[in-house]
């Protein structure tokens, strides 16, 4: 990967071919992505999207001993508002028992910025930021205004690295160069491998002022590994993942959610990076296994039965730990089935239709289908190479699923569940309002206090969705008491009418 010499990472829709648009069944989203002809689609209509500062600023402002300063225009980076209560609590999961909340500025751009630039005004909030916080990172995140106009940011890190104390972290994230927001954990990861992780050990081992006490942490290094949670758990999941690797004599080294900066200083010096999702992970994880050489495994997320006990059989085949694993695995679906079976029977044949990130998505379908479920209808976020493990077990059991790729779009969502009427909708919030307005019983795909990883996450699941089954009444009175926005007319057209290249 030569990207790292780059100032900037590369959008996904040209490192990837990420697209955002397509409307058919999962037979067909796999047979044209390998065929090559399913990139660069578009909409002649489109209704709402998600910019990539969103993500971006949920996960830089989780981390500890650090100030995120958002350079942009007034009210550009507001949403965080909105993410205060998952950072407090992932602070609180963290073992913070007073957690403050994101701490992050904003350089207010003004119109005499815009005319005059606004380098001066960020070197300002970061000098400020530097004197008020000492951080041990300050992290700079360039959008729009800033982006057009041309501020050198990485330049105004440069000019300031002597003057402040904290470790200065520029990153590229203006909304308007990508339509697909994954590419977010990219601007980020790439910043922290430019700025933070250079496999520097003088000061490591410096702490270890004798042999014995070198050759003991050497040991640790060998069973430590990077686990990476990007946005993909909650802190339950964090716990359970970590429960697992423990059993397997490994020792985690959680990043970069929740983290200190240090995690990523240590990153190198892992015995394996371990990621939860392809989608997230991968920039990481690639450059790591280039320039340091540490090993990486993380084709699919640990959600649902099945891909658990894979996500533990590919640590374990890089370790050495077969055996290990193998025993782990038995006992734990052992004791994971004896729990489903009360719970099985009502979930037998109901239908499902769900939507997330790409990931997610397919692998929460996965386990859905697991439990005896029908899924009638995915709609993931964005599709690319690395949708087609899972979408292969969709296919697999029935390759005339339907799958509508979509960030946002809640049109094609409400067209679909009126055509589908699958007995639950599970996703984001900002999708399941939809479904609820319709009468679905709904089950939010990612809720910062459950569960949904590892085995304890694959009955967690199946307990909440067999309780929503259970009583769909609240929905099914609220969709005769509210009135959606569209016409009687859009339920008879094709939903991915808008979609332009679909046959
Ligand atoms: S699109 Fe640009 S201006 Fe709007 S929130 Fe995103 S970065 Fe800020």
């Amino acid at each position: 990967m030569t990207y790292i010499e780059l100032k900037v990472a590369p959008r996904r829709e040209e490192r990837l071919g990420t697209c955002i648009e397509f409307g058919g069944t999962v037979g067909e989203v796999h047979r044209q992505f390998c065929g090559g002809c399913l990139k660069n689609r578009s909409r002649s209509f489109s209704q709402g999207t998600i910019c990539q500062l969103l993500p971006a600023t949920a996960i830089l402002t989780s981390l500890q001993d650090s100030v995120v300063i958002v350079h942009g225009a007034v009210g550009c980076g507001g949403a965080v508002h909105s993410q205060g209560a998952s950072v407090r609590l992932g602070q609180f999961n963290s073992g913070d028992k007073n957690p403050k909340g994101a701490l992050w500025l904003s350089t207010n751009l003004s119109e005499s910025d815009v005319v005059s630039g606004g380098e001066e005004k960020l070197k300002r909030a970061i000098i400020e930021a530097d004197k008020r916080y000492r951080p041990s990172a300050i992290i700079v995140l360039s959008t729009c205004v800033p982006g057009i106009i041309g501020d050198d940011i990485d330049g105004a890190a440069d000019a300031l690295k002597e003057q402040v104390a904290a470790t200065i972290l520029p990153i590229h994230c203006e909304g308007f160069k990508t339509k697909i927001m994954a590419t977010a954990y990219d601007a980020i990861f790439h910043s922290f491998l430019r700025n933070m992780v250079d496999g520097n050990d003088e000061t490591e081992f410096a702490v270890y002022n004798n042999e014995a006490a070198v050759t003991a942490e050497k040991i640790r290094r060998s069973r430590l590994v990077n686990l990476l949670n990007v946005s993909s758990m909650t802190g339950p999941d964090q716990k359970e993942l970590t429960r697992l690797l423990n059993k397997l004599g490994l020792e985690v080294n959680m990043l970069p959610c929740d983290a200190h900066p240090d995690a990523f200083r240590l990153a190198p010096f892992a015995a394996l990076s371990i990621g939860v999702c392809p989608t997230h992970d991968d920039y990481f994880m690639s450059y790591l296994h280039e320039k340091f050489g540490v090993p990486f495994v993380g084709g699919q997320m640990p959600i649902g039965i099945e891909n658990t006990s894979l996500w533990l059989r590919q640590i374990a085949a890089k370790l050495g730990l077969e055996d290990a694993a193998e025993r782990i695995i038995q006992s734990e679906t052992e004791e994971l089935h004896r729990a489903l079976q009360p719970l099985l029977p009502n979930l037998k044949s109901k239908t499902a239709m769900l939507s997330a990130g790409e990931i997610r998505t397919l692998a929460t379908a996965v386990l859905l289908q697991e439990l005896g479920m029908e899924i009638l209808a995915v709609r993931p976020y964005h599709y690319d190479e690395f949708g087609g493990t899972e979408i292969s077990k969709l296919e697999k059991v029935n390759p005339k699923i339907r799958i509508n790729v979509a960030t946002a779009q809640p049109f094609e969502a409400v067209n679909l569940i009126y055509r589908t009427k699958p007995d639950i909708y599970i996703g984001h919030n900002s999708d399941n309002i939809w479904a609820a307005k319709c009468g679905v019983s709904i089950l939010p795909i990612y809720g910062t206090n459950s569960i949904y990883s590892g085995y304890a996450g694959a009955y967690d699941v199946a307990r909440r969705i067999e309780r929503h089954l259970k009583n769909p009444v609240f929905n099914e009175h609220l969709a005769k008491n509210v009135r959606q926005p569209y016409k009687e007319s859009w339920y008879a057209e094709d939903p991915f009418k808008y979609i332009k290249g679909v046959e």
